[in-house]
């Protein structure tokens, strides 16, 4: 399974804009984008006005990071939300917020979508009560997404369930931590969502 190798942080630092890609450690002090908010490299902290494409370019980058997916994966979402009727930006966020990974860090069942996309492939979730191992499985409305019963009791779970009840759960989304359990409501609106970028650009640069 390809993956991004690069250190996740600096992918924000490169983006300009914290994108919550390490759990815990992004809401702490020792967030690197707190002390360094510039680009890595020697010539990270020149300022360079961006072309149109490039920003567009920027912002699909930065939302392929926020959730993880890589390119080939990203444009062929793009393509079926271009098929379907309706606006393609919003079609496209509903997409990515319906992967079975993004439910669960979305859920406070993993601290992090990578840690999400780890815990999934290790198949510790029932989707309607069947065991699902497939990060990118596209969840629908009112499907149920519990924690495997003989999962429940694991150290890892502790921990995430202790920092996940804190956490603020989405308005579409419902989550009982007694029962490891939670409903998805629906997709959201890209204005449910708030991403930190413009996804219009992102529709633009691929319809090119
Ligand atoms: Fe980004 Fe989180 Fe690393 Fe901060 S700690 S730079 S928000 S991934």
């Amino acid at each position: 399974m390809a993956r991004y190798t690069e250190a996740v942080c600096k992918l924000c630092r490169r983006e300009g804009k914290k994108l919550f890609l390490k759990g815990d450690k992004c809401y702490s002090e020792k967030c690197p984008f707190v002390r360094r908010a510039y680009a890595p490299g020697m010539h990270g902290q020149r300022r360079t006005k961006l072309t149109r494409y490039g920003t567009q370019l920027r912002e699909k980058q930065t939302m392929k990071r926020i959730y993880g997916v890589l390119e080939k994966q990203f444009r062929i979402y793009f393509e079926r939300a271009s098929k379907q009727r309706g606006v393609t930006a919003e079609i496209l966020v509903k997409m990515v917020e319906s992967r079975l990974d993004n439910v669960v860090y979305r859920m406070g069942f993993a601290l992090s979508r990578s840690q999400a996309r780890q815990l999934v492939r290790h198949g510790h979730f029932n989707v309607n009560g069947k065991k699902v191992s497939i990060p990118s499985y596209q969840v629908k409305s009112n499907d149920i997404i519990e924690i495997r019963e003989n999962k429940r009791n694991s150290p890892i779970f502790k921990e995430i369930l202790e920092i996940g009840k804190e956490r603020q759960i989405p308005s579409w989304i419902e989550v009982d931590f007694d029962k490891f359990s939670g409903k998805f409501d629906h997709a959201p609106a890209s204005e449910e969502v708030n991403l930190p970028i413009n996804i219009r650009h992102v529709v633009e640069l691929y319809s090119k």
